[in-house]
């Protein structure tokens, strides 16, 4: 397949090079051009522009931070709808609110491309290794058009219905997540003073009913972040988390649901990032709550 991805940051770069190991022929192109470097020397072809990506690939990804980012790089005299997209598909994988991927929808519709939205469940790790969870958001027909493609990225499709459907769906992925990771601050601000090891604690708290799923996967770079350790570059930032908890506040007050977790949980996230933790792991929140002073 000649497959195009367009964002190269933690999630594109990953998609990419799997996209190459599993025997596709790969075109990229990042806003901050040096990011190509490592995929062009595994192999990927670099466009220019985001038009000449389109031109120059049948089908497209993008996994870009939020709308701002989708609209800079599918609009304009150089974005990739600009050119002749007939018969090309594009499927946008980020994070963004259902209505940024119904009006792209109908905007490649309209010039006879077709789109699924298919954002997902997973970070570089299970990109790199095709083990994401992807919910497919899309028609029918798009839907079996973008399978196979798909299916070298994810461990599990699930079609969620519509475009706009999987955003939701991803959404509502991320919620209990976001929250958790603030109630796991909460807990360990609570047994700190028992001056235990913090691989000990998350370890107990992996193997009790005081964990989550992520924590199976998190926890490693959690227990280092805890022990004052680099855990590695940040695979998925608490500036992103902020970004989702948010677009969930505006989804689910547009729906008329309450959502108190949420709000708290945003006003927690915000804290952190303005100490200067936006562009950290994610799961640095929990850190950074354990060991807050209390305001009052
Ligand atoms: P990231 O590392 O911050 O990368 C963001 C990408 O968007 C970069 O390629 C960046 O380009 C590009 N971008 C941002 N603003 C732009 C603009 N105005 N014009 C053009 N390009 C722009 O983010 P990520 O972690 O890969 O996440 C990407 C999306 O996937 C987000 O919506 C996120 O919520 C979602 N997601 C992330 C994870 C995860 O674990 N990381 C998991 C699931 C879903 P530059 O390189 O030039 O800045």
């Amino acid at each position: 397949m000649k497959v195009g991805v367009a964002g190269l940051g933690n999630m594109g770069s990953a998609i990419a090079q799997r996209l190459i190991e599993t025997g596709n022929a790969v075109t990229v192109w990042n806003r901050s051009a040096e990011k190509c470097k490592p995929l062009a020397d595994a192999g990927a072809d670099v466009a220019g522009s985001p038009a000449a990506l389109a031109d120059a690939t049948d089908s497209v990804i993008t996994i870009l931070t939020d709308a701002a980012a989708i609209d800079e790089v599918y609009g304009g005299s150089m974005g990739l709808l600009a050119g002749d997209i007939r018969d090309k598909l594009f499927v946008e994988m980020s994070t963004v609110s259902p209505h940024v991927e119904t009006e792209l929808a109908d905007k490649a519709r309209a010039k006879g491309a077709a789109f699924v939205e298919c954002p997902v469940g997973g970070t570089v790790g299970p990109a790199r290794q095709g083990k994401l969870i992807g919910l497919l958001g899309a028609d029918p027909a798009d839907a079996a058009r973008a399978t196979r493609l798909l299916n070298h990225l994810c461990r599990r499709l699930e079609h969620c219905g519509p475009v706009g459907a999987g955003a939701i769906m991803k959404l509502a992925i991320n919620l209990p997540l976001m929250v958790y990771w603030q109630a796991l601050g909460e807990a360990l601000a609570l047994c700190r003073p028992l001056g235990l090891d913090p691989g000990r604690v998350i370890d107990l708290m992996s193997d009790s009913s005081g964990g989550a799923n992520v924590l199976k996967v998190r926890g490693p770079a959690l227990v280092k972040l805890l022990k004052g350790e680099d855990p590695g570059p940040a695979g998925f930032t608490l500036d992103n988390g902020i970004k989702d908890l948010r677009i969930m506040l505006a989804e689910g007050t547009g729906r008329g649901v309450e959502m108190p977790l949420v709000t708290e949980t945003l006003a927690c996230f915000e804290e952190a990032s303005r100490h200067g933790l936006g562009a950290t792991e994610g799961a640095g929140i929990s850190v950074y709550w354990s060991t807050r002073t209390a305001t009052k």
